[in-house]
């Protein structure tokens, strides 16, 4: 079996959030399955080449176009115009870079809107050399839809002949995301229960009626996380390595150093929770904020870190939480890797209160460093975190059931019993990307067979 697996973001080539951890983990995973899986993204201008994915012979295939070197990833982010474009013309120049190589994939697997195109572009732009290639297209993050005016496409050379394709029957813009549902053979998403909630019309953010017309041909598949790089008894990021046998003494000496190194006082006794997010409305900063503050003004005993990057307006309210309460709130408004390790490893709870959360790979993080998660029931929260087993769950997004929630995780908190037992449990977890792969070589069997 041949999978060309294509993603705008691959860690640790480039990471901006958990689709780039995925890109990595799953198809190591497949190569380890006996899959021969390809890793396709643009070559934006500031990352470095590799021809590997790192500890695996996964081999990485760069389309290499100046229109997305030319303006790097700052610029095919920032600019619209260059993104449609530059995105546009991927579908067409990776699926070039692949047929030079001569080698040809059973499976095209498509990663969020970026690189949707392609599903559409092959269906009416047909290619001999793809004849037998079958197209899944995995919907990690719905809401973010490529959606763009047709002139985008129309106003450079290369993507000309797209724009004009699209503008058939008079239309004025295009979603990357729609054509890809409609076009590819399968479709799925990254948990079963986001794909419940879209099929009884939650979280569809415009695209749920063309997934729910997929029938049987949408299906959910929860993500798994590498537990070779988030593993608490070899992470060479944090103070202290554990396993369940040291849990106790390894979570207490993470704790303490991290209180030091983030400069909180440095109290064993006082539960630090911590949250590790894109500055995004998804992630439930609305509720999370002053919830938090209104504990904390009512003398509760705990700390709080915070690191995430995005949004300025929610960065301005977290350090305003940090400024207001220094002793007791930390926020570190950058991208970390080292710090998030040291996070998931030294806090005692972590803080999922998301609004919708298609999978989710915090929660399943946190869990490995025996980090007892509060999370929304949501998506792939719902299918991970069950409340009082291995973590504190609450139903919709509202602040009392979120204050309420983190109570009861700091009422907990004084029962040294309940808390070992939450820790053991949730260390015994199999989140593994292993498991995913597995569903997904059924998967693409199936659709191979289709
Ligand atoms: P999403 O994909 O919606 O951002 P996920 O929970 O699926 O959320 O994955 C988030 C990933 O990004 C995790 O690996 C998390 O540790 C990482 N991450 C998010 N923000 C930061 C940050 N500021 N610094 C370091 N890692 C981060």
């Amino acid at each position: 079996m041949k999978v060309l697996f294509l993603s705008y973001e691959v860690a640790p080539v480039y990471k901006f959030g958990g689709l780039g951890d995925v890109a990595y983990a799953l198809p190591k995973a497949l190569s380890k399955l006996g899959i021969d899986v390809r890793v396709g993204m643009p070559a934006y201008a500031g990352i470095t080449k590799i021809d590997f994915l790192p500890d695996t012979n996964v081999a990485l295939i760069f389309a290499e176009d100046a229109l997305y070197r030319a303006e790097g990833i700052v610029g095919v982010h920032k600019n619209p115009i260059n993104r449609a474009q530059a995105f546009a013309y991927f579908a067409k120049d990776i699926l070039q870079t692949v047929k030079k190589s001569g080698w040809v994939p059973d499976i095209i697997h498509l990663n969020d809107w970026h690189t949707g195109l392609v599903a559409w572009w092959l269906k009416v732009h047909p290619d001999d050399y793809f004849a037998h290639t079958k197209i899944l297209f995995t919907a990690h993050n719905t809401r973010h839809n490529g959606s763009f005016p047709i002139f985008y496409l129309l106003s450079e050379p290369k993507t000309r002949d797209m724009g004009q394709l699209l503008q058939k029957n008079n239309r004025k813009t295009f979603s990357f995301l729609r054509r890809s549902i409609v076009f590819s053979d399968w479709v799925s998403t990254v948990s079963e229960h986001f794909c419940f909630e879209i099929k009884h019309h939650r979280f569809g953010f415009g695209v749920g009626k063309e997934l729910r017309s997929r029938g049987e041909r949408f299906v959910g598949i929860l993500n798994g996380i590498d537990y070779d790089i988030w593993n608490a008894h070899s992470d060479p990021y944090i103070a202290q390595k554990f396993t369940s046998a040291t849990v106790s003494e390894g979570k207490a000496a993470n704790k303490l150093w991290l209180q030091k190194k983030v400069g909180l006082p440095t109290q064993a006794e006082i539960p630090l929770l911590s949250m590790v997010a894109r500055l995004a409305w998804q992630k439930g900063f609305d509720i999370t904020v002053p919830v938090l503050r209104k504990l904390l003004l009512g003398k509760a005993k705990m700390q709080i870190v915070f690191l995430g990057e995005g949004d300025a307006l929610i960065g301005k309210k977290v350090k305003q939480l940090a400024d207001d309460f220094p002793q007791q709130v930390k926020f570190f408004n950058t991208y970390s890797e080292e710090l998030a390790h040291q996070l998931y490893a030294g806090s005692d709870f972590f803080l999922v209160p998301s609004i919708y959360e298609p999978c989710g790979l915090t929660q399943m993080i946190s869990m490995e460093y025996a980090t007892i998660p509060i999370s929304s029931a949501v998506g792939g929260l719902a299918d991970t975190v069950v409340d009082g087993q291995s973590g504190f769950v609450f139903h919709g997004h509202n602040k009392l059931a979120l204050e309420r929630t983190i109570k009861r995780a700091l009422e907990a908190w004084q029962d040294a019993q309940k808390i070992d037992g939450l820790r053991r449990h949730i260390l015994e977890e199999d989140f593994s990307s292993r498991k995913s792969a597995q569903v997904y070589q059924q998967l693409y069997k199936r659709i191979r067979e289709s």
